[in-house]
């Protein structure tokens, strides 16, 4: 008998169908088919439906169960996309900017509805599919910056028969002719949807060594800096936010030397109540992290193979290399260019609908309905119902609670950060370093929580207690 192994793309669980998951109450031996349609990541909580999880081994059992037999990763499809005739491709095309999580699972959603109407993506780097989540736990989890890929821009285009045009840019969007200019070519779009992501935040160093800060951004920039650390021993962190931290956990587990410098107080300030930061920072310093929090880095130079960063503080601190992890922006880019309504995101209602006819936004790009939030569980809502939208048919999105599973494994967190400005108070529970912390108003409502430790387990009973992010 052979059983598949697979590995959830946003976080790097694996589900092994022989193995089951007896606790969650799946016997070994269980087929991913047959896996409840509700059940979620035990570690990252996208759900079944949300996520295509990728098969990365088929193993066959001998009657001695050893493993005798493993395949190349390949993606598990529900869909197959017959080509149409010839004749159905007159339609205008619907013309997708962005190949990140967005970009391609609304090219699936849309081909499980609509397998004629031509389909073009466009994207600035090399069109592969990948986990960006899994860039912060790739080290710890032994992973090469190639195997956090699952397939080419040519497999994509093959999945979806869609013309897939990498390391193109798009520069001009005319929504009165329908009309979008992709270096140099101007090609007419049908529909147009923006899943053009989110930028970092440009930070204001001086200094002569900003060559080796690295931002990461995708999986190019990520091979980037893995191949900038070889042999270096010492990194330094800017921002102690979530991506920062997530890289702190993932280095320090692997052996490197990690300093951060964080304005705030604390780690991830902006997400959770003192106390809950407070256990992360604990379990991270044993570990061996430095912090340097209340400060800036104002400067970094050059000092022989690595760096010198300067503080606000008048502190120094010598590195090999650099993270910057200040904070992530919608990109605005395009949606300027086109004229689109913007706040801090591109403004949609819930069908994913821009300020212009025919122009659509989802993923990092997007506000919708007055929520921008920059994670994988919006945007596969979202990438479902503009698959339905771009078809012709009507449908919303009602996001409900989407708790944010922060991969810190020397302290897991979970949180559902109450909305900005809310009324209401922390009550906190703490025990080591499991918090449990739930926001309440005044009239008794929950509108976030935050654990940490092995509070996590409460995740499924606070979610179901706590208000949901559209009413
Ligand atoms: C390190 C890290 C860890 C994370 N961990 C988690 C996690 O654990 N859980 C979670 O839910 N979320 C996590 N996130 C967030 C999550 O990864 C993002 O929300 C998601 O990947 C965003 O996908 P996207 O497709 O909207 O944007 P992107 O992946 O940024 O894709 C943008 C696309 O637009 C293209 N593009 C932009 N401008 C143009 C142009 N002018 N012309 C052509 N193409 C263009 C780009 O080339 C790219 O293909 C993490 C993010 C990071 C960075």
């Amino acid at each position: 008998m052979s059983y598949n192994v697979l590995e959830c793309m946003v976080c790097g669980f694996i589900y092994d169908e022989g193995k089951g998951l007896p606790k969650e109450g799946i016997p070994a031996g269980t087929r991913w088919v047959d896996v409840p349609e509700n059940w979620e990541c035990p570690d990252c909580g996208v759900g079944k439906s949300d996520f295509e999880m990728v098969a990365i081994s088929r193993i066959a059992v001998a009657v001695n169960e050893q493993v005798i037999d493993s395949v190349k990763p390949e993606p598990v499809i529900e869909t197959v996309v017959e080509k149409p005739p010839e004749s159905d491709w007159n339609r205008k095309p619907v013309v997708i900017i962005g190949t990140g999580l967005s970009g391609y699972n609304l090219a699936r959603e849309f081909r499980k509805q609509d397998q004629k109407t031509p389909l073009i993506m466009v994207t600035t780097d090399d069109g592969r599919l990948y986990s960006k989540p899994m860039m912060s736990v790739a080290f710890s989890k032994g992973k090469q910056p190639d195997q956090l890929a699952s397939a080419t821009a040519a497999d994509m285009a093959d999945e979806l028969q869609a013309d897939i045009r990498i390391f193109n840019k798009v520069t001009e969007i005319y929504s009165d002719r329908q009309l979008l200019r992709v270096d140099g070519e101007i090609i007419e779009y049908g529909k147009l949807v923006l899943a053009t992501g989110a930028k970092f935040v440009e930070s204001s160093i001086s200094g002569d060594g900003l060559s080796r800060v690295y931002n990461i951004n995708d999986l190019l920039d990520y091979t980037r800096f893995r191949t900038a650390i070889v042999g270096r021993k010492k990194v330094l962190i800017i921002g102690a936010g979530l991506i920062g931290s997530e890289y702190a956990n993932d280095l320090v587990k692997s052996g490197y030397s990690i300093e951060v410098v964080e304005p705030m107080s604390t780690v991830l300030g902006t997400l959770l109540p003192q106390e809950a930061s407070l256990a992360v920072q604990e379990s991270l310093e044993k570990a061996g992290v430095k912090y340097n929090f209340g400060s800036v880095v104002e400067k970094i130079d050059k000092a022989g193979g690595g760096i010198e960063a300067t503080l606000a503080n008048g502190k120094i601190i010598e590195a090999d290399i650099v993270i910057s992890a200040i904070g992530v922006r919608a990109d605005l880019t395009l949606a300027n260019v086109a004229n689109l309504k913007t706040n801090q995101g591109i403004l949609t209602d819930r069908s994913l609908q821009t300020s212009a006819e025919n122009i659509y936004a989802l993923g990092d790009c997007a506000e919708v309905d007055g929520n921008l939030l920059f994670y994988v569980s919006p945007l596969m809502e979202s990438a479902r119902v503009l698959g339905k939208v771009l078809s012709g048919q009507q449908a919303q999105v009602n996001y409900g609670v989407m708790p944010i599973m922060i991969k810190t494994t020397l302290c897991p967190v979970v949180v559902v950060p109450p909305p900005k400005y809310s009324d209401g108070e922390w009550l906190v529970k703490v025990d080591g370093c499991n918090v449990h912390a739930r926001f309440i108003t005044s009239e008794g409502k929950q509108l976030g929580f935050a654990l940490t430790g092995d509070a996590v387990g409460e995740k499924d009973v606070l979610s179901s207690k706590t208000q949901h992010i559209m009413e």
